[in-house]
């Protein structure tokens, strides 16, 4: 990982104002990162804190499936995920799906505020990083 990160985020849309929030608190340290998202949150946290967000297609279209293939092509760096442990989703698969590539790619993840707070407080936020990719076809044998 290089210095400047790419991070993607997605909140659910109970927890959508938790993450703008929690943006905006933050919005000096991101600023310096590139950042992407799901559709809907990536627009709604573009309108509220001015930062440029990429946007994918919205979560329950595919934009959670977006995210893991960047993942897996080593084009996003850390994933900041409010997701919604009181509500069922329709995309659930897909949610899973995505927390599976993340960890298994290592990348860092936060689903509520506080683990977002370490993550963003740590000392080694700007510096560069080497994550330990699981040797697949080492573990097989
Ligand atoms: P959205 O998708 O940002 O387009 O709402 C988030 C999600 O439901 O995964």
């Amino acid at each position: 990982m290089n210095k400047r990160k790419n991070i993607a985020l997605i909140a659910h849309d109970n927890r959508k104002e938790d993450l703008i929030n929690w943006v905006k608190e933050n919005k000096d340290k991101l600023s310096n990162h590139f950042l992407c998202g799901t559709g809907t949150t990536a627009k709604r946290i573009s309108e509220r804190t001015g930062l440029d967000v990429k946007g994918f297609k919205s979560g329950p279209l595919g934009g959670d499936q977006q995210i893991g293939s960047r993942i897996v092509e080593g084009d996003i760096d850390m994933m900041i995920f409010f997701w919604d442990p009181l509500e069922a989703q329709p995309h659930d698969p897909d949610v899973k799906a995505l927390l599976r590539i993340a960890v298994l790619y290592d990348i860092p993840v936060a689903n509520n505020k506080s683990s977002a707070d370490y993550i963003i407080s740590s000392p080694i936020m700007n510096e560069e990083y080497t994550r330990g990719i699981i040797d697949f076809n080492k573990s097989k044998k």
